[in-house]
């Protein structure tokens, strides 16, 4: 790489970061395109937050990914939200424009858009949603957009899933569930899709899963938004019931491309598209 002056940096902060994929995947477009940037990862703590974003400021970087815990936090200290974003209420990716740092949400529509890629409809089905974190409010509200039956939310904290509940009421008029990952009084057999949003099963976890499929029809769609590991225990089970399965991959790929449309201005070209997806 020709690293000089004039290369625009581009980060991803979080806390962990060491099993990200987004420098090889950020590095790789930047490379193949013959742009001269370079995307670094860097774990940052919550207490570090601030200064992180003031440290991009001072050094005008071209923009940054914002990953667990951060992605709602990182909102105050930004001078501009999609309005997306302001809706999901959490932001992914920042995009720096002349020293105003605008943030937007690329998680939701890199899943819906992995999903389109295989054929899956979402219309009209009855979607269980695990998780009322960053990921899952931008998954929801890109999934809403596709105008489902109904949206059940099933998160660990109540309260946090009542926030997600109420905000996608005020913007659907689809039936929206809430309940606690137990499950109970669920009626599974009439879910057509479930999406894992927590982080259970992800490393160094990989032994947890954050529900049994047990009760749920065979061949159904199970989402996994989880790509370390690939193939995560929630994923084994669904294999087992003939179930449809994705990992984050797909989903992280998409809005990897969403995210460089945002910082470039232009869509990155379709050779480069199909290279990537031969990598990953
Ligand atoms: P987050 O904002 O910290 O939310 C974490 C979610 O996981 C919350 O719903 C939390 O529930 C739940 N959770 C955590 N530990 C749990 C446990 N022990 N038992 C039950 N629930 C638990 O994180 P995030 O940004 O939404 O990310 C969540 C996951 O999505 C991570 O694995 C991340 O790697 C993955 N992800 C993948 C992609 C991709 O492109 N593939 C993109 C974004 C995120 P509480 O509300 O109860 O704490």
């Amino acid at each position: 790489m020709n690293i000089d002056w004039q290369t625009k940096l581009y980060f991803l902060i979080g806390d962990p970061v060491e099993k990200t994929l987004s420098p090889k995947l950020q590095n790789f477009i930047f490379k193949d395109g013959g742009t001269n940037s370079l995307y670094m990862a860097f774990k940052v703590e919550d207490k570090d937050l601030e200064k992180a974003i003031d440290g991009f400021r001072a050094i005008n970087v071209g923009g940054f990914n914002v990953t667990i815990p951060h992605k709602q936090k990182v909102m105050k200290y930004l001078d501009e939200i999609s309005d997306e974003a302001k809706a999901i209420g959490a932001v992914n990716t920042v995009n720096n424009v002349n020293g105003k740092l605008i943030g937007y949400n690329t998680d939701g529509p890199g899943l819906v858009q992995s999903m389109k890629n295989e054929c899956v409809n979402i219309k009209d089905k009855n979607i269980l949603i695990l998780g009322a974190g960053g990921a899952g409010l931008g998954v929801s509200y890109a999934i809403g957009l596709e105008e489902p039956n109904s949206i059940t939310i099933a998160n660990r904290t109540l309260e946090k899933g009542e926030k997600l509940k109420y905000s996608l009421e005020k913007y659907f008029n689809f039936e929206v569930k809430l309940m606690d990952l137990s499950l109970k009084g669920l009626d599974k057999g009439n879910i057509d899709i479930v999406i894992n949003t927590t982080s259970v099963g992800m490393y160094p976890k990989e032994d947890e899963k954050p529900i049994s499929l047990q009760s749920f029809r065979n061949g159904i769609v199970v989402y996994d938004i989880i790509y370390k590991p690939l193939k995560t225990k929630l994923i084994e089970e669904a294999e087992g019931k003939s179930c449809k399965t994705f990992n984050g991959v797909d989903m992280l790929l998409a809005q990897g491309i969403m995210g460089q449309k945002i910082w470039r201005g232009e869509e990155i070209s379709k050779d480069s598209i199909r290279k990537l997806y031969d990598i990953f």
